[in-house]
């Protein structure tokens, strides 16, 4: 699988030695050698994958570090020259699902950390523009820096990844503005043919629209730069959600698995007109488990964790076997019709202890929601990797409508399959408006070579599993892109070759991601 060679560690598909060494060449003459790096040290940090596969399958010959768009335009022309692919991230933390790692081997990471400024933030129309190094713990601190009345949101592990890469994978958050393509507002991109693209209204000189009016004249392009390989993109502008002077987080705790469709039911329709405007999220018992616990203090036996260790996890440590987390944001008058609203909901369905800060005292697992639901810096989720240990996590996330009767189902098929395997469902849904974005956390240990062997077998199985049924996922690992992409069928394939052929004719940039590849 992996082509070795004399000094690299890797190297592309139909690239010889002789043409990534001129390729590295000049890109130490354009970037400075202390920005290119070969070396298996230097690139460690790029090869740490958490999938069940060996590192060798995403395993890159160099990454580089470019400093501005003049030298990506550079680097692309180089890369032409050569026919040497390039893999850009942002901040890297693509944990789960597939790190900083490429889809392919030998590809050259171009690492965009280097690039993060903060090019401005209107604290008035509440807006941001920023480069693709910046992290949210940057964005966050300059914010509070500044004091301004302004809110982010951020993926789970939000301290150390960042908005531009975030949104470009199609991440999502837990605020009002947890959907984050839907808040982002104008991209730069470098193109494959390293023309720059300023989407929206930035392509009209001198506008001061860029960041307000997404829609800009003609086909409306942001959409094919996001989980795609047609160009880089070096700016990103993003709405922020304005400070609100009142904010009551709260939980729901439900006693039963199959309460998890009342609860959607319930939810439902307070979502979809906004009483609850946030992304709720509904949360199992094991997954709310793991920064309190860890599995082996209930569980040593082999395969999936049995429902009776989950119930006596669910009464040491407060769970519920669903804990939906929401919150309502306003002014003071504006919360307290809305509880009024939602306590009421929850009263007239019989089902589910509602909990507000205050009731759960110091409970960690909640303390936590509630940062997230106000775009707060955390890493607590970090704790799943602890849950089983051994550092493997596949993010296996179906698109789910917001019906109760959808959710069973899923979640009865996909713990099915991950017990067939032998792997807990430590699970959370993500309620969008209308859809929900079930996202299945597959824990294993890499050091074995079973549950790797069986961790691959069971992801796969989940994929076409729930293909036969309909349900496709809303993304994926480097590992799987082209198994997922053929899920979506043949025509959404060769529009997205033909954009690929027209975009990059020379295939530099990103082969496989999205599955999409000359
Ligand atoms: P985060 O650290 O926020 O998770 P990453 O930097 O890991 O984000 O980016 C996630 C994925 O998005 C990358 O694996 C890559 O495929 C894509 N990506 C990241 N940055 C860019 C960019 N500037 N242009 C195009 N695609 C990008």
């Amino acid at each position: 699988m992996n082509r070795m060679s004399g000094k690299y560690i890797a190297l592309p598909k139909g690239v010889t030695e002789k043409d990534l060494d001129a390729a590295i060449g000049e890109f130490r003459r354009v970037l400075g050698p202390e920005q290119v790096f070969t070396d298996a040290g230097h690139l460690a940090p790029y090869m740490k994958i958490m999938l069940a596969v060996p590192e060798a399958q995403h395993a890159p010959s160099a990454a580089i570090c470019p400093r501005s768009v003049e030298q990506i335009q550079q680097v692309v022309k180089i890369c032409n020259k050569h026919r040497v692919p390039i893999w850009p991230i942002s901040t890297g933390r693509n944990l789960g699902y597939g790190s900083a790692a490429p889809a392919t081997p030998g590809q050259i990471v171009m690492d965009l950390r280097l690039m993060n400024r903060i090019l401005h933030v209107d604290p008035e129309l509440c807006t941001a523009l920023v480069e693709p190094g910046v992290t949210y713990q940057q964005l966050y601190d300059y914010i509070e820096q500044r004091n301004l009345p302004v809110w982010l949101s951020c993926p789970a592990p939000s301290a150390i990844a960042g908005p531009l890469g975030n949104t470009v994978d199609r991440g999502v958050g837990y605020t009002p503005y947890g959907e984050h393509f839907l808040f982002s507002c104008g991209m730069e991109v470098v193109l494959p043919n390293a023309e720059v693209l300023r989407t929206g209204m930035g392509a009209v000189s001198n506008s001061n629209t860029w960041q307000v009016f997404k829609w800009g004249y003609g086909p409306y392009l942001d959409g094919i730069f996001t989980q795609s390989n047609f160009g880089i993109v070096t700016k990103l502008g993003l709405w922020l959600m304005p400070r609100p002077p009142a904010y009551k987080p709260f939980v729901i705790r439900y006693e039963k698995e199959s309460d998890i469709v009342g609860i959607v039911d319930t939810l439902r329709p307070l979502r979809i007109a906004a009483v609850i405007p946030n992304a709720v999220v509904i949360v199992n018992t094991l997954w709310d488990a793991a920064p309190v616990t860890k599995r082996a203090d209930f569980y040593s036996g082999k395969g999936q964790i049995p429902d009776s260790a989950v119930r006596e996890i669910m009464a040491a440590k407060k769970l519920g076997a669903w804990n939906v987390y929401a919150a309502l944001y306003g002014t003071p008058e504006q919360v307290e019709v809305n509880w009024k609203i939602v306590t009421q909901a929850v009263a007239a369905s019989r089902n589910g202890d509602i909990l507000t800060a205050a009731e759960v005292n110091d409970s960690p697992v909640f303390k936590y929601r509630a940062e997230l639901m106000a775009g707060k810096m955390t890493l607590q989720e970090f704790s799943l990797y602890n849950w089983r240990g051994g550092g493997g996590s596949m993010w296996f996330s179906p698109v789910s409508q917001a019906k109760g009767s959808e959710t069973l189902q899923q979640m009865a098929l996909a713990k099915s399959i991950l017990e067939k395997h032998g792997f807990d469902y430590v699970a959370e849904f993500i309620v969008g408006w209308r859809d929900m974005h079930h996202i299945i956390d597959l824990l294993f240990d890499r050091s074995d070579p079973a549950q790797m062997t069986a961790a691959h077998r069971c992801y796969s199985e989940l994929i076409d599993e729930f293909a036969k049924r309909g349900y496709g996922v809303y993304r994926t690992n480097t590992a799987f892109m082209d198994k997922v992409a053929g899920i979506y069928g043949p025509v959404m394939r060769d529009v997205n070759r033909k954009l690929k052929k027209a975009l990059d004719p020379n295939g530099i940039l990103a082969p496989g991601k999205s599955g999409i590849a000359i």
